[in-house]
């Protein structure tokens, strides 16, 4: 499969990885949008949210945890910091194999909701 994110779970493609378990990679983003950028995702190939299904719901409650782990271990938990998960073309979606960035190191602006 062309997949980006499939390559680097595959080490076919380099990344500076943050935390690794059986199920999820977690991984610096290549062209950070905050000081402290990483992104998790599972390793199965699931396109994004639209695709995930119930059989996904202990996978992807892994990828929230795993976000959680790799906040406290850039140093950015107590800070605070923000998870966004991009769905499709209006959502800002660019790579089609879901993950969750980890955003901080700063005070973030743009969107409050
Ligand atoms: P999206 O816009 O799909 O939510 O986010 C995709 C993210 O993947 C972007 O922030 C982009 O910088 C990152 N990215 C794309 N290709 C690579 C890559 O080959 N390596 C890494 N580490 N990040 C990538």
């Amino acid at each position: 499969m062309d997949c980006i994110f499939c390559k680097i779970v595959k080490g076919e493609i380099p990344s500076r990885k943050v935390y690794e378990t059986d199920n999820v990679l977690a991984f610096h983003d290549i062209q950070p949008a905050a000081p402290t950028h990483a992104l998790v995702i599972p390793k199965k190939h699931i396109a994004s949210m639209n695709e995930a299904g119930e059989e996904d719901a202990e996978l992807l409650g892994e990828v929230l945890l795993a976000a959680k782990r790799v906040a406290e271990e850039l140093g950015i938990a107590e800070s605070g910091y923000r998870l966004i998960n991009n769905v499709g073309s209006d959502g800002g979606q660019v790579v089609y194999h879901i993950h969750v960035h980890v955003l901080g190191g700063e005070k973030l602006g743009g969107l409050n909701v």
